[in-house]
């Protein structure tokens, strides 16, 4: 099969959470199972900086191209590189006022919100290069509201040319939060006839929404998670999109997300002091060393260190953890904290760090690589997510023999068993339901007190350690979808 995954984020290059891990390493397990596959991103700033950071190769791979769609021209500028570590082809788009921007998701320079301008040009520039590159996919593999366009497009007069004549497309589902909203009047910047205006199409309450167009007109719809998928067809987390879920449900499977296990591996990871495995996990002891050095913290021999490491909205729960973190910390508990997001987060949870420094340390930042040492000198990761798709860092956590505390939503259910006093041989963390400070605090504090008992302990990092997340399952799932969108 020749795919297409067209992408706002892929890692490590561009990133700025999930989306990004994923579409840097699906592509690699499709690969192996035999698949001809290419990636589109765009040339954020970041890429540009990643590509003169690390001197990888990357070349002209078309002249300067004018996109033309609706009433607007842009020029598109295409680079070809390789997905790190693969041969994997990666196109990046380039166009200066679109890409070049300080934030992946920046707004424009005056303030204006252009994103479904700038990614309906990068929907249309991953077109055209298809058609100039002679690429013609059998799987157009869409990620998010931002390349929701593309199962649009297609169905709106492509499949007419040579180039997507046979072309099926996938769309995946990793935050149904963020769904590409915009004025009405913008619809005329995307290009498509009038009668996309409707809806069941585009229109969404007055609105234009890429998410539901995405949904509505792909072949077939995955989300990251088979209980996600399960809890965006309910009114409380639909996101108002939950009737068009349910009425497409025959279309939608939920599929767990995997793990990078060579980038996320303790037994041969270069960001850390000492490196580990489930049997010796004496290199996990030095590496909490090693970070609370880092931290500026002392170490204190039956200290639980617990850490917390996202994005600061309010998805991940951190109206949950500023309370909280306070009564951990009084209860004996030192903290790391590595996040970057809303201000009034990033203030907050700095203050606590200054406040109580002598047990917490907060960052704020993105740090790729103080995250590997955060996962490996942990004892406990916090994730009080309101809602999560699938998560990713609960999967590094159990990687790294650090016990996730986590509310029970999402793929955190799919992800992590629940140690409630009777299930050691399978448990690999703690959980809780309600979506308050308290209930976060006590299931951590339930996780406190088994850190006392060494035997219980060892033997919840040897169930999460021994857990497979690798990407071989769900990429076998993935596959079974193309074929199924091929039917
Ligand atoms: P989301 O995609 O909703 O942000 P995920 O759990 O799916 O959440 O993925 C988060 C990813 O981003 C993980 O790889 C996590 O380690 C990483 N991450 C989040 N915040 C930071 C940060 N401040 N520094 C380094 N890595 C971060």
């Amino acid at each position: 099969m020749n795919i297409v995954f067209a992408t706002a984020e892929v890692s490590p290059i561009a990133k700025t959470g999930g989306l990004g891990d994923v579409c840097g390493s699906l592509p690699k397990v499709m690969a192996k199972l035999g698949h001809d596959v290419a990636i589109f991103m765009p040339l954020h700033r970041q890429a540009r900086d990643w590509f003169e950071r690390t001197g990888a190769p990357i070349e002209e791979a078309i002249p300067t191209t004018q996109i033309l769609w609706a009433n607007w021209a842009a020029e598109a500028s295409y680079f070809r590189s390789e997905l790190p570590g693969t041969d994997i082809p990666l196109y990046l788009v380039a166009n200066e006022h679109f890409f070049n921007r300080e934030q992946i998701y920046a707004p424009r320079a005056d303030g204006y919100d252009d994103g479904i301008e700038r990614f309906a040009f990068f929907c249309r520039a991953i077109i055209r290069a298809c058609e100039l590159l002679g690429i013609t996919p059998d799987i157009l593999h869409a990620h998010d509201w931002h390349t929701a366009l593309l199962p649009l497009y297609l169905s709106s007069g492509l499949r007419g040319g040579p180039t997507f004549a046979a072309t099926r497309s996938v769309y995946t589902i990793h935050n149904l939060n963020y769904q590409g909203i915009g004025r009405a009047a913008q619809f005329a910047a995307l290009g498509l006839h009038g009668r996309y205006w409707s809806p069941d199409a585009l229109e969404h309450f007055g609105e234009v929404n890429l998410m539901k167009g995405g949904i509505i007109f792909a072949d077939q719809v995955t989300t990251v998670s088979p209980n996600y998928a399960h809890e965006i067809q309910t009114p409380a987390r639909g996101a108002g999109l939950d009737g068009v879920l349910r009425s497409l449900s025959f279309k939608l499977t939920g599929i767990i997300n995997g793990i990078d296990i060579e980038e996320w591996n303790p037994e041969d990871d270069p960001n850390l002091a000492s490196t580990y495995s489930d049997e010796r996990l004496t290199g996990k002891a030095l590496s909490k060393r090693a970070l609370l050095r880092e931290a500026k913290l002392r170490f204190r021999g039956k200290t639980p260190l617990v850490c917390f490491i996202s994005r600061l909205v309010d998805q991940k729960g951190v109206d949950l953890l500023i309370p909280a973190l306070s009564h951990m910390l009084r209860a004996g508990a030192q903290a790391v904290v590595l996040g970057s997001g809303e201000s009034r987060y990033e203030d907050a949870l700095s203050r606590v760090g200054e406040e109580q420094g002598d047990r917490c340390r907060v960052w704020i930042g993105f740090d790729n690589a103080l995250s590997h040492r955060i996962y490996a000198g942990s004892d406990m990761l916090l994730m009080p997510s309101i809602y999560e798709p699938c998560g990713l860092n609960q999967m590094y956590a159990l990687r790294y023999g650090t016990l996730p505390v986590v509310r029970l939503t999402g793929g955190l259910v799919d992800t992590v068993i629940p140690f409630d006093g009777t299930n050691a041989d399978e448990a690999t963390g703690f959980g809780f339901m309600t979506a308050s400070p308290q209930d976060l605090f006590i299931a951590t504090w339930v996780g406190m007190l088994n850190y006392r008992d060494a035997s219980v302990w060892k033997r919840l990092q040897a169930n999460g350690m021994s857990r497979d997340f690798s990407w071989d399952r769900s990429a076998i799932e993935y596959d079974a979808v193309y074929r199924r969108a091929l039917a």
